[in-house]
Formats: structure tokens, C-alpha cells, sequence
């Protein structure tokens, strides 16, 4: 209990203040009051997201980069103030290292089709971890199919831990990318990125970093990280679906073809030859995602407001706090348990299916994700078919978790 009250009160934000700012967390679900704790599938959005994306639609909706007239030319303008604003939140040295992408799916991809499979040749190696997402496996497996290359898989400890010295061995002359996810979406382990980097670069090979989960909940910096490429997904920032990030370093921009055509891209085509334009507009073909630029954008900016590291610091409490309530389930597994971790916790039953988990705490009106969360390889690495997972955002409360854990063990008991 001590360690309990101390992890409350280690740091203090004004959480209610937060919460104001989220519509959705008014409202009930199964006749009681939502308590979301799905953020690493994706987070709620505040009311400067909605209201930016409204007023877009409402003030000067109108295609991009093609118009003279004054409502393109303010959509283009807030199109490319939200690239600037992408590159300031996670470092990067300018906006032309910005391509906008549909999220990290689309991101991983355009690297897997535009930078590395031409590069790739038969018998070559990608580098990869067990703790990745599928969407962090498949571009991959995909090309190396194609091109018959090889994935080698970095493997982790029980308590879901990169082993480092294996993964430095998994490297040779036939590498020709490592991708690795920066913070474990199943897990929360929070790996070593800048020595994956340092490593990687020793050998000169480039790194992409999944950072799917790691953008939401922490200050990242890509050019002191130094990192190749970086991904996230709109919608884990407080931000829209269907926009997302590339961060790719200029000589990478300038090196990699597209592999998606059509207009906005171009600077001369003849039915012979096509030419493109230069930088992150080369690889956004067709009209973008406007809204979502622009909803991302605001998002950007609450996170500014609140401060990264306040969120990283609240929801670091949040994970010790409930961490330490799990000490009275000695029953529960907890798939992941390393110190260095973002706000994570999966844990599995014996004999209990986590549906099963997951459907009457909905009767509780309390959100989590069961399942194998696109990490099918890590379920089967832990032996377990699936978890269920508490992951946190920056308005959720220990009030909360208690609820949570009052919750649950009324569910453990109705299910034993
Ligand atoms: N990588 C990680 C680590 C993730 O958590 C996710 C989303 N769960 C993805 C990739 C894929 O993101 P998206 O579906 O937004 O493309």
C-alpha cells in the first residue's frame, strides 16, 4: 500500500483539466462511465483535433498544391505548416524529410517497395525483431520473397527484453536493412534504439525504426537518434486516422523512386517518360489526406501543450501504479516485464480465454484490447494464444485503474 500511495503521488498533473478536453469521455458505456484503456490501438481525440478538421470543411476546403485561387492556397498552406509541425515534433532537421503517408503501415512499406527492394538481391538479409508487429514483418517477407533475401529474427529474453549480443551477431555483409520497433505495442518494452543504431551504423546499414508507439508517449528526436527512417501513425497522437508519418533522411529522399504514380508528383510526363519533383511530394501521388494533415497538425500542438515528457512521466505512474495492484493476482501472467517500459501491460490466465476477459469488462464499460495484437510470432515466442492489454494515455486516472481492478476481479471470479 505504501508503494502504492507513493507511485500516486511521485507526479501530480491537473488529469480532470486533460480530460475536459476529450468529448468522448463523457460518455457511458453498457449504462457506465467509459474507461478507455485501448490507447495503443488507438488514443481519443481532443476537441482541437475535431474542431481543426470541422473547420477545414467549414472555412476552406479545397485541393492542394494545384490551385491559385485563395481556398487552395490556404489548404496548401496549412498542408504544409502541418509537414513543418511533423518534422519540429520528432526532430527532424527540416520538412522536406517529412512525407505523409496513410500511418505506419503505409510508411514501412513505401521503405520496404521505394528504398530497399531495389537494393535487395538474392540471398540478402533484413534484420528484424520477435517483438515486431505484423506490419513491421509483411512489407518485409514480402520483398524477400520476391528477391529471394532472407529475414533474420533478433531474438528477445523470457521477460521480453531485445538480446543484444544476439542481435549484434544476426549482422553481416548481406544486411541490407534492420527495422525495429522503438516501443513494444504488445509488451511496452522500450528497446535500445540508439545502440540498434549504433551498431547498424558501425556495419553501415540503415535502420528504420517502428514508431508506432513510441511518438505518442515520449519525446523522440531523429536526428540525434540518427536513425534512417522513422514511423508513426496519426491516430496513436491524439491526431486523425488515415494520416501518418515518414521521416526519411534527405539523401534517402532524394535517392528513392516512388513506387506509386499519378499527379501531384510530377514535374514534366510524356507518354516516353515521366520526371519527378523533388522531395517528400515525390511520394505523396494523388490528393493527399488533407483533413488529416490538418487534424494532425492540432494534434501536434496539444501534445506541445501538455509537453511530451509530462505525458511519458503521467503515464509512467500510471504503469507503476497498476503494475503494483497486480501484485494481489498472483494468478495473472504479465507478458513483459523488463524495468524499461512505456505505459503496457499484457497479461495472461491459465485456462482463461482473454475474449473472455475482454467481453465482461466491456460490461464495465471499460475498453481494452484481447487478442494477439499483430504480434502472432511474440504470442508464439510466450506460448500463449493470446493477451489482454492495458495500455494508457494521457487522460486516464489511478481512479481508473481502481475501477479496473475491482473490475477484474469480479470477472476472474465469474469466469472461475
Ligand atoms: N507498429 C506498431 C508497433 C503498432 O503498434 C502498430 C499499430 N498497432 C502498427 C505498427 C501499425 O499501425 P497502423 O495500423 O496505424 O498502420
Amino acid at each position: 500500500m505504501q508503494n502504492i500511495e507513493s507511485s500516486k503521488k511521485v507526479f501530480e498533473f491537473d488529469v480532470e483539466k486533460i480530460r475536459n478536453d476529450f468529448p468522448i469521455l463523457e460518455r457511458e458505456v453498457n449504462n457506465k462511465k467509459l474507461v478507455y484503456l485501448d490507447n495503443a490501438a488507438t488514443v481519443q481525440k481532443p476537441q482541437a483535433v475535431i474542431d481543426a478538421i470541422s473547420n477545414y470543411y467549414k472555412l476552406y476546403n479545397s485541393n492542394v498544391h494545384r490551385g491559385v485561387h485563395t481556398l487552395s492556397q490556404e489548404a496548401s498552406h496549412h498542408y504544409e505548416q502541418a509537414r513543418i509541425k511533423a518534422a519540429a515534433f520528432i526532430g527532424a532537421k527540416s520538412a522536406q524529410e517529412i512525407i505523409f503517408t496513410k500511418g505506419t503501415t503505409d510508411g514501412i512499406n513505401l521503405v520496404a517497395q521505394s528504398f530497399v527492394k531495389p537494393r535487395l538481391q538474392k540471398g540478402n538479409e533484413i534484420v528484424l525483431t520477435m517483438m515486431e508487429h505484423h506490419s513491421n514483418i509483411i512489407p518485409w517477407q514480402m520483398i524477400a520473397q520476391e528477391k529471394d533475401a532472407v529475414l533474420k529474427i533478433a531474438p528477445i529474453s523470457e521477460s521480453g527484453e531485445l538480446v543484444m549480443d544476439e542481435f549484434e551477431k544476426l549482422i553481416s555483409k548481406q544486411t541490407k536493412i534492420i527495422a525495429v520497433t522503438h516501443v513494444s505495442n504488445t509488451m511496452g518494452t522500450i528497446n535500445n534504439v540508439s545502440k540498434i543504431i549504433e551498431i547498424a551504423k558501425q556495419n553501415s546499414i540503415p535502420v528504420l525504426i517502428d514508431g508506432a508507439q513510441s511518438a505518442p508517449h515520449m519525446q523522440v528526436d531523429v536526428a540525434s537518434m540518427d536513425c534512417d527512417f522513422y514511423v508513426f501513425s496519426g491516430h496513436k497522437v491524439y491526431g486523425p486516422t488515415g494520416i501518418g508519418v515518414l521521416y526519411a533522411k534527405e539523401e534517402h529522399i532524394n535517392s528513392m523512386q516512388p513506387y506509386q504514380g499519378g499527379g501531384g508528383i510530377i514535374s514534366t510526363v510524356t507518354f516516353n517518360k515521366t520526371t519527378y519533383v523533388q522531395g517528400p511530394l515525390k511520394f505523396e501521388a494523388g490528393t493527399p489526406n488533407i483533413e488529416g494533415a490538418i487534424g494532425l497538425a492540432a494534434a501536434f500542438d496539444y501534445c506541445n501543450s501538455v509537453g511530451m515528457e509530462t505525458i511519458f512521466e503521467h503515464e509512467t505512474m500510471l504503469l507503476k501504479y497498476a503494475n503494483s495492484q497486480f501484485k494481489n493476482f498472483p494468478q495473472v501472467k504479465i507478458i513483459g516485464t523488463t524495468e524499461h517500459k512505456a505505459g503496457v501491460i499484457s497479461f495472461a490466465l491459465e485456462n482463461i480465454h482473454p475474449f473472455d476477459i475482454g467481453t465482461l469488462l466491456d460490461k464495465f464499460g471499460i475498453a481494452v484490447r484481447t487478442g494477439h495484437h499483430c504480434t502472432q510470432p511474440l504470442m508464439n515466442f510466450f506460448n500463449v494464444p493470446g493477451t489482454t492489454r492495458m495500455s494508457f494515455g494521457i487522460y486516464n486516472t489511478t481512479q481508473e485503474i481502481d475501477y479496473f481492478f475491482g473490475a477484474l476481479e469480479k470477472v476472474l471470479r465469474m469466469l472461475s
